[in-house]
C-alpha cells in the first residue's frame, strides 16, 4: 500500500490518472470576499449543537439515515477473542473508565461535551468568521483595544507562522492585537512559529512551540514513552495500541506474536507499519504476519513502528474516520492542559471492511488521512460541518448522542487519554526545555497546540494513534477545478474549529490578562496542582465579565477547557517518570546537555546512597556502560554522547527492581523515587546549614515557578521547610527499619 501523497498526486483516480501540473494553484480570492455574503447564509443555518436531538435534521441530503449509516449505534461490546482483544488493548470497561468512577470530575466535564459548546455572543469564525474577517468588526460595547490609547495591544510576531498564518491573522483581528508580519526589532509579546521552537534571537515573551516537542512526539519516541507507562500502569495506558520498534525489536515482535498465536489460534491479527518521522500516511502499510515486513534497505535506514491494527473501528455511514483533537499545553511546570471542545473528524472514502489479504492495500478504506483521501473521487467537500469527508467532531457526537450513545463517558475517556498521554510526554520535554532554556538564562516561555489523532473503536473506546507537534492550521483545502488544475478554496469546517483554537490559545496566554489578574488577585498566581476545586476560581478559562472596558467583551466563551490541574488529583499518581526525570536533570551537569555522563551517574548513585556492599561502584559503572551503549546503538541521537533520559529510566527501573523485589513495578519505582528524594533533600539541607550552597535547580520550565512538593523539583521545596524534610526522612527510615 505504501502510499506517498506525492505519488498519489501524480496519478490518482481523482485527477483522471493524469499527472497534475502541481502546484498550479490559484487562490480564489473573490470567494474569500464573497463568502462574507455567501457564508452569512450558511451561518444562518443552525449549528450542529443547535440541532441536537433532531436526528433527521442532521442527515445531509443524499446520505443514509443515521440509523442505517452508523455502525453500531455505538455501544456493542467487543466480541471476546476477536480483533486485538487477545493483546490487551480492547479491554473496554477495564481501562480509563475503571479509574474514573461516575460522578468524578471528568464526568462532570462531560456534562458539557463538545456537542454543546456555548454559543458565541455574536457571529464568530467558521462561516461567520469569514464575514468577520471581511469587515472590520467592532464588538458591542468595545471602543477598540489600543485605538482608545488606553491599552497598548499585545504584539505578535507572525513572520514564521507559515501555513497557520491565515487562521492566526483572523484570530488577531478578532482580538485586535498587533501583528508584525515581518518581525520587529523590539521584542514582541508572542512569537508564532509554524514549525518549531528554534530561534536563537528570542530572549523574552512567549513562543508557541516547546523545544524538543517534535522529537518527543515522533512515532518511535512516543511509542517508547507509552511503553514505559504501559509497563508501570498497564490498565491505565491500554488506550495505545501495542507497538514494537523496528528494526531493533523485530525479533521481539516475531516472538511475541508467535506466543500469542499459539495461545489463541483463533487470533487473526493485522498490523500497521509506520515509518518514524513520517506523516500524512506516507510509507504506511498493513500486514497480516510479521514475515510480511518489508525488510528492504529502507527499514534499516528508516526505522518504523509496527503496531496492532484496530480492526473494529466505529463506522459512520459505513466509513472509518478518526478524530483530530486540539490540545493546548499551556505550561509544562506547573502542568497546564486545555482541550478544545470541538475537533475534526476525517473520513475514509471507501466503505470499511475488516482487513483481509485482498483489501489490505486499499488506502482509502483503511487510512483516514485527509491528505490521502482528498485524492479519492469519492471525497466530498462540504461547507457544512456535519456532512462530507471532513466534519466537526461535535457533529459526530450529536449523531452518536441521538442514537443513544453515552457521549459523556466518551468525552470523559478522551480527557483521560489526553492527560495520560501528556503525562507520558512531559519527562522528555522537561529535559529538552532545561537544555534549550536553562534557568537563569534569559529566554521565552512556551506553550503549544498539539493535534491528537484518536480512533474510536466500535465499543466507543478512544484509542490514541499519534500526537502531532504541528497540526495543520490551514483553513483552506485543495479543490480540483478541472482534471489536473487545483486551487485553494476556503474550508468552513477547518475555519470553524481552527480559528477558535488559535484565538482562544492567544486569549489564554495573553500577557496583559496575566498582568491584570496579578494586579487584581496576586494570590492566585500559583495554582496548586493537586487542587480540584481551585481552578474553578481561576478565571483563566473564562472570558472576563463583559463590559465596555473588558478586552474580552464581545468574544465568545473560550473553546478551550482546562483539564489539568483541574483533574490533577485523579492523575498525579501517574507522574512517576516525571520525578525520575527531575532526578536525571539534577545530575546532568553542564548546562545545555540532554545526556548524563558517567560522573553524573556516579554522583547520582552516591548522593542517593544507592551503592552498598551488594552494589559496588564498579557494578554501577557496568550498569551505566551496558545501558548507555545499548541505547546509543539504537542510533536515535548521535549528537551527544552519554546516557539519555530513556536509558536513565531503564537504569532506574533496574535499580528499583533490585532494591524492592516482589513489589509491582510501579511500587518499586515509587519506593526508589522516595528514597532518592529523601536523601537528596537531606543533602541539600545539610549543604544549606553548612553554607555550601545548593546545586542550581534546572528542572524549572519557565512557567510560573511553584512549590510542587518534593517530587517535581526534588529538594527545592524541602529547602523551604527543613523541619518537614527532617521529619520525612526520619519517617522514611522508621518505615524501612
Ligand atoms: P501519519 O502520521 O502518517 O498520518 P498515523 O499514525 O496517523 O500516521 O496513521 C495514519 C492513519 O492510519 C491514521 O489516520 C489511521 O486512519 C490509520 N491508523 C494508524 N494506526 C492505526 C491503528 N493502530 N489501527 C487502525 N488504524 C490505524
Amino acid at each position: 500500500m505504501a502510499a506517498s501523497p506525492r505519488a498519489l498526486r501524480n496519478g490518482l483516480p481523482g485527477s483522471g490518472g493524469r499527472p497534475c501540473p502541481f502546484p498550479k494553484w490559484r487562490r480564489r480570492r473573490q470567494r474569500v470576499t464573497a463568502a462574507g455574503g455567501g457564508a452569512s447564509g450558511s451561518r444562518a443555518a443552525p449549528l450542529p449543537w443547535q440541532r441536537a436531538g433532531s436526528g433527521g435534521g442532521m442527515e445531509p441530503a443524499g446520505m443514509e439515515p443515521a440509523g442505517m449509516g452508523m455502525e453500531p449505534a455505538g455501544m456493542e461490546p467487543e466480541p471476546a477473542g476477536m480483533g486485538t482483544a487477545g493483546m490487551g488493548v480492547e479491554r473496554a470497561g477495564m481501562g480509563t473508565a475503571g479509574m474514573e468512577p461516575a460522578g468524578t470530575e471528568p464526568a462532570r466535564e462531560a456534562e458539557e461535551p463538545p456537542g454543546s459548546p456555548a454559543l458565541p455572543a455574536e457571529p464568530r469564525q467558521g462561516p461567520g468568521g469569514r464575514a468577520a474577517r471581511g469587515r472590520a468588526r467592532r464588538a458591542p460595547g468595545r471602543r477598540g483595544g489600543d485605538e482608545g490609547g488606553r491599552r497598548p495591544g499585545v504584539t505578535v510576531d507572525s513572520s514564521k507562522a507559515k501555513t497557520s498564518l491565515e487562521a492566526l491573522k483572523i484570530s488577531l483581528r478578532q482580538l485586535r492585537w498587533k501583528e508584525f508580519p515581518f518581525g520587529r526589532r523590539l521584542p514582541c509579546d508572542i512569537y508564532w512559529h509554524g514549525v518549531s521552537f528554534h530561534d536563537n534571537n528570542i530572549f523574552s515573551g512567549q513562543v508557541n512551540k516547546f523545544p524538543g516537542m517534535m522529537e518527543t512526539v515522533r512515532k518511535i519516541t512516543l511509542s517508547r514513552a507509552m511503553r514505559t507507562m504501559q509497563d508501570l500502569f498497564p490498565l491505565e495506558y491500554n488506550f495505545y495500541p501495542r507497538s514494537w520498534i523496528l528494526p531493533e525489536e523485530l525479533p521481539l515482535f516475531v516472538a511475541e506474536v508467535r506466543v500469542m498465536k499459539d495461545s489463541d489460534p483463533s487470533w487473526k491479527p493485522t498490523f500497521i507499519v509506520k515509518p518514524d518521522g513520517g506523516c500524512q500516511g506516507d510509507g504506511i502499510y498493513l500486514i497480516k504476519d510479521p514475515s510480511d515486513i518489508r525488510l528492504t534497505g529502507s527499514i534499516q535506514s528508516r526505522p518504523a513502528v509496527v503496531q496492532e491494527y484496530i480492526c473494529k473501528p466505529l463506522l459512520v455511514d459505513k466509513l472509518k474516520f478518526d478524530i483530530r483533537l486540539y490540545v493546548l499545553l499551556k505550561s509544562l511546570e506547573p502542568l497546564e492542559i486545555y482541550i478544545a471542545k470541538d475537533g475534526l473528524s476525517r473520513f475514509c472514502t471507501e466503505p470499511y471492511q475488516e482487513p483481509t489479504l485482498k483489501n489490505l492495500h486499499q488506502v482509502f478504506m483503511h487510512l483516514t488521512n485527509y491528505s490521502l483521501n482528498i485524492h479519492s473521487e469519492n471525497f466530498i467537500h462540504s461547507d457544512s460541518v456535519n456532512t462530507g469527508s471532513k466534519r466537526t467532531f461535535s457533529s459526530i457526537l450529536c449523531r452518536l448522542s441521538s442514537r443513544g450513545a453515552d457521549v459523556k463517558k466518551l468525552w470523559s475517556d478522551i480527557i483521560s487519554l489526553v492527560i495520560k498521554t501528556i503525562i507520558a510526554l512531559t519527562p522528555e520535554l522537561k529535559v529538552y526545555y532545561q537544555s534549550d532554556i536553562p534557568s537563569g538564562k534569559p529566554g521565552p516561555t512556551c506553550f503549544q497546540i498539539l493535534g491528537f489523532d484518536i480512533l474510536l473503536m466500535k465499543n466507543l473506546k478512544p484509542m490514541l494513534l499519534e500526537v502531532n507537534a504541528n497540526p495543520s492550521m490551514r483553513i483552506e483545502h485543495e479543490q480540483e477545478l478541472s482534471p489536473g488544475v487545483f486551487e485553494n478554496v476556503p474550508s468552513p469546517v477547518d475555519e470553524e474549529v481552527k480559528v477558535a483554537v488559535i484565538r482562544d490559545t492567544l486569549r489564554l496566554v495573553d500577557p496583559q490578562k496575566k498582568k491584570r489578574k496579578d494586579a487584581q488577585c496576586p494570590r492566585l498566581e500559583h495554582v496548586p496542582e493537586s487542587s480540584e476545586s481551585l481552578p474553578d476560581a481561576v478565571p483563566a478559562e473564562r472570558p472576563e465579565p463583559d463590559g465596555p472596558r473588558s478586552p474580552e467583551a464581545g468574544l465568545p466563551s473560550l473553546c478551550l477547557k482546562q483539564v489539568f490541574p483541574k483533574y490533577a488529583k485523579q492523575f498525579s499518581y501517574l507522574r512517576l517518570v516525571d520525578r525520575v526525570a527531575a532526578l536525571f536533570i539534577r545530575f546532568l551537569g553542564v548546562k545545555g546537555t540532554t545526556k548524563l555522563g558517567p560522573t553524573g551517574f556516579r554522583t547520582f548513585i552516591r548522593n542517593c546512597k544507592l551503592s552498598n556492599s551488594n552494589f559496588s561502584m564498579a557494578a554501577v559503572d557496568i550498569l551505566y556502560i551496558d545501558i548507555t551503549r545499548r541505547w546509543n546503538s539504537m542510533g536515535i541521537d548521535h549528537k551527544e554522547s552519554g546516557m539519555c533520559l530513556q536509558a536513565f529510566v531503564e537504569a532506574f527501573f533496574c535499580l528499583a527492581q533490585k532494591k524492592y523485589k516482589s513489589l509491582p513495578l510501579h511500587e518499586q519505582v515509587l519506593s526508589l523515587i522516595e528514597f532518592c528524594e529523601c536523601h537528596l533533600a537531606a543533602l541539600d539541607e545539610k549543604r544549606l546549614l553548612w553554607g555550601w550552597g545548593v546545586p542550581e535547580r534546572r528542572g524549572g520550565t519557565g512557567g510560573p515557578c511553584q512549590a510542587e512538593g518534593l517530587h517535581l523539583s526534588p529538594a527545592a521545596p524541602a529547602l523551604l521547610n527543613r523541619t518537614a524534610t527532617a521529619s520525612k526522612l526520619a519517617d522514611y527510615r522508621t518505615q524501612r527499619n
